[in-house]
């Protein structure tokens, strides 16, 4: 394990899992397994959601360790495969005792969201106003795509121009 170690997450277990850990041995052994890349994720710290197709509990909103104003949102694919929405495959997240670990690497394109932004989507979905949370998060990167082209078709007037 990176940044902390199994006897300091058995201190305070209460925060990072619901589980009873019964068997310490084997507790112990399975966190170590967690590779070096994944980091802790204490209970406070993220919550599950809406998909954007509205089915409960298919993404988790995670907030950012240093800045709790933003978080990353993972989806879920299949049975126990979480994926971050923004970078989808390079980074994703596992649970072991009811213990979430995340990626700590996400791919170059990844950024964070504003957490209020990531609750105003949710609270959308749960009224299944589907299109209007399609709305939101597809037109804040069509708008970037239709200004590029004018301003590519600006130029080529130029060159045609000269
Ligand atoms: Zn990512």
């Amino acid at each position: 394990m990176a940044e902390i170690s199994v006897s300091e997450i058995m201190k305070s277990l209460k925060e990072y899992t619901k589980e009873e850990i019964n068997n310490l041995e084997a507790f112990k052994s399975e966190i170590e397994k967690v590779p070096k890349t994944f980091c802790l994720i204490k209970l406070s710290d993220y919550e599950y959601g809406l998909s954007s197709n509205g089915k409960t509990d298919h993404r988790i909103i995670v907030k950012e360790e240093r800045d709790k104003s933003k978080v990353r949102e993972y989806s879920k694919n299949g049975k126990n495969y979480w994926y971050c929405s923004k970078c989808k495959s390079s980074a994703f997240l596992k649970f072991k005792y009811g213990i979430l670990f995340a990626a700590i690497q996400h791919g170059n394109c990844c950024e964070t969201k504003e957490y209020s932004f990531a609750k105003k989507i949710q609270s959308l979905l749960k009224q299944g106003k589907f299109n209007e949370v399609h709305g939101l998060t597809v037109n804040s990167t069509k708008g970037l795509k239709r200004h590029f082209f004018q301003f590519r078709a600006k130029e080529e007037k130029i060159k045609v121009k000269f």
